[in-house]
């Protein structure tokens, strides 16, 4: 993740609008707080097509999109809670496998 995206984020999400709306089922600050924990890499650790942990590197504004380090956030226990452990990093490959 570049300086320049980690401002535009901000930028973002201090706004007003943005903090009240959910974004994706995960609030803003959840998704922020998981990918600092996750390093801005994959935190998958199911062993489908890689060992131990994915670790691929992701691009913070590629969540959902098409393109280089395309990731989405994905719910632990299905339910979106408002808790950064319930929001884990993933991969595009990891996401579409199995989760
Ligand atoms: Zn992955
Ligand atoms: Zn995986």
């Amino acid at each position: 993740m570049t300086e320049m995206a980690i401002n535009w984020w901000l930028s973002v999400a201090s706004s007003e609008s943005v903090k009240r709306s959910k974004y994706m089922g995960f609030s803003v600050d959840v998704v922020k707080g998981a990918w600092e924990r996750a390093g801005g890499r994959c935190e998958c650790t199911k062993k489908h097509d890689h060992t131990d942990r994915c670790y691929r590197k992701l691009v913070w504004e590629n969540r959902g999109r098409e393109g280089r380090g395309k990731w989405e956030a994905n719910s632990v226990s299905g339910l979106h809670k408002d808790s950064v452990s319930d929001c884990q990093i993933l991969c595009w490959s990891c996401h579409i496998s199995g989760f």
